[in-house]
């Protein structure tokens, strides 16, 4: 099953744009070089204005065995409008980005075996079968997302109104049903236009030759089971689906880097005693959410590290704007005098923290985490409990999952976006995750549900054994092509 005594493969992965997309392609990149023996060429869809994209693609941990390719970033400022949602820009942004894609395929193609393209470009796949390629759709998050999204047209069809106005959960055959506060982003209202490109992502599904979910069997079997054999479900699939993952990022500490501190901080910290609190790559809060946020890490008295961003206008994924400090440094978006209080207490960063190196220090105990796919990969591979915090995207989905099903986060009583949860919440989740039975109890599934994933990682394991079936069939529709050339 393994590639290594066979000729090397050279698979191309197309990602789209934004650190929680090119994370994870570059992470499968890496997966497939590192253990599967194969050669890769990254193709990258860059954002014009991102220096933490561009510091991404040169950091060496995950880019130093892969050939990278950028794709020239591309205007699309004059296809925007202020109601262009993010899903929409995403779309329009790979949209224009293809006769770029076109190219850089067309000069590596005699090389490529295969192509592998993340869930935003099923666009390009047909460039794969122009080039004679096999293909592949990568989705950097779960099953669920998964089902949901291929499933989302036959919804369209059946359902009539809002999804989110809806009194029961949508059914999906063979999953557990979708609670409406719970859709994706671009499922909330069904006449905005990234809602049509939603469906036509899901519709891309099918043109794959299989599709590859950053997940494991373990962790959501049932959904795995209805993708692969509950019909009607498995008929709109129509293809393999295969769990690769999960995974995650594991960068090494530096010396002399902004990360030491913070390090120096948690090595001198117990054990399992600091809640880690970060709305992944781009999440705000509103301004009156920050505020209730930091008096309730203040009066739970528990240590935290915070990653804080300035309040978006919206309480959304956006809208960053700079603004001043007080006299002891604490920015003037945090209640006064919140650094002076805390400062045996926590640690606040602004905007970015090495994530991967703090939730991997056993001084680490919780996470307070927005639910994107990344992290909470990371959190589990760390084996650290989640408050479930969801804002945007599928991180509803998410949060569910980890909450009522796999037991591994708590969650306040309504949903963030829906309204400001309280500091007094706050307190007490914090309390519950730092200092509790139940804190405990999560802590102990989450490490039965890393030890899980492990496993499903390593050699033999079913991520392991899934990606050489990928391999294989890719294998031998090399084969055959050199076959016929012959
Ligand atoms: N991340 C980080 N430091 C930060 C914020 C985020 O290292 O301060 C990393 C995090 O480890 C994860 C990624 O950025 O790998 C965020 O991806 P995720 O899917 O969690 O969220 P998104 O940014 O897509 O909303």
């Amino acid at each position: 099953m393994d590639n290594n005594n066979q000729s090397m493969l050279h698979i191309g992965i197309l990602s789209s744009p934004g650190i929680g997309h090119i994370i994870p392609s570059l992470l499968l990149a890496n997966r497939l070089a590192g253990v599967h023996n194969v050669k890769l060429t990254v193709f990258v869809i860059t954002t014009a204005d991102s220096p933490t994209e561009r510091q991404l693609l040169e950091s060496s941990d995950l880019t130093s065995r892969l050939n990278n390719v950028g794709i020239p970033p591309v205007d699309i400022s004059a296809l925007l409008d202020a109601n262009t949602k993010p899903v929409a820009q995403l779309c329009l942004l790979v949209r224009a980005a293809l006769p770029g894609v076109r190219a850089a395929l067309t000069k590596q193609c005699r090389r490529l075996d295969a192509l592998v393209v993340d869930f935003f470009c099923t666009e390009a796949l047909p460039m794969a079968d122009e080039l004679n390629l096999p293909k592949f759709v990568y989705v950097p998050t779960n099953a669920r997302f998964t089902a949901l999204t291929v499933y989302c047209p036959v919804l369209d069809r059946e359902i009539v109104g809002q999804y989110v106005e809806q009194e029961k959960g949508l059914e999906i055959p063979g999953c557990k049903p979708v609670r409406p506060e719970d859709v994706v982003d671009p499922m909330l209202d069904r006449n905005d236009v990234q809602y049509r490109e939603y469906l036509r992502l899901g519709v891309g599904f099918g043109m794959a030759d299989g599709i590859l979910m950053n997940t494991w069997e373990d962790i959501d079997p049932v959904t795995l089971k209805a993708l692969r054999e509950n019909e009607p479900l498995s008929k709109v699939v129509g293809k393999p689906v295969y769990a690769i993952g999960p995974l995650t990022r594991n960068i090494e500490e530096r010396d002399g880097d902004d990360g030491t501190m913070i390090m120096q901080w948690l090595h001198k910290q117990p054990r399992e005693s600091v809640l880690y609190v970060s709305f992944g790559s781009g999440g705000t809060l509103s301004a009156e959410q920050i505020t209730e946020l930091a008096w309730g890490l203040e009066l739970s008295e528990q240590r935290f590290i915070w990653v804080v961003r300035p309040p978006s206008m919206r309480g959304s994924d956006d809208a960053f704007f700079t603004t001043g400090q007080g006299a002891d440094g604490t920015p003037n978006y945090l209640p006064e005098g919140f650094n002076t209080r805390t400062q045996n207490q926590g640690l606040v960063v602004p905007m970015w923290a090495e994530q991967a190196l703090i939730l991997r220090h056993p001084s680490t105990g919780g996470f307070l985490s927005h639910c994107g796919c990344n992290s909470t990969l990371e959190s589990i591979k760390n084996g650290v409990p989640i408050i479930a915090w969801p804002l945007y995207s599928e991180q509803r989905q998410n949060a569910t999952l980890l909450t009522e099903e796999v037991g591994v986060a708590i969650r306040p009583m309504k949903l963030p976006t829906k309204g400001i949860v309280t500091r007094e919440e706050v307190k007490t989740l914090v309390k519950i995750m730092l200092q509790s039975k139940k804190g405990k109890e999560m802590r102990e599934r989450v490490v039965k549900l890393k030890m899980s994933s492990e496993k499903a990682i390593s050699i033999g394991g079913s991520s392991y054994n899934s990606m050489c079936e990928v391999l294989n069939a890719i294998e031998k529709r090399r084969d055959l092509k050199i076959c016929t050339q012959i």
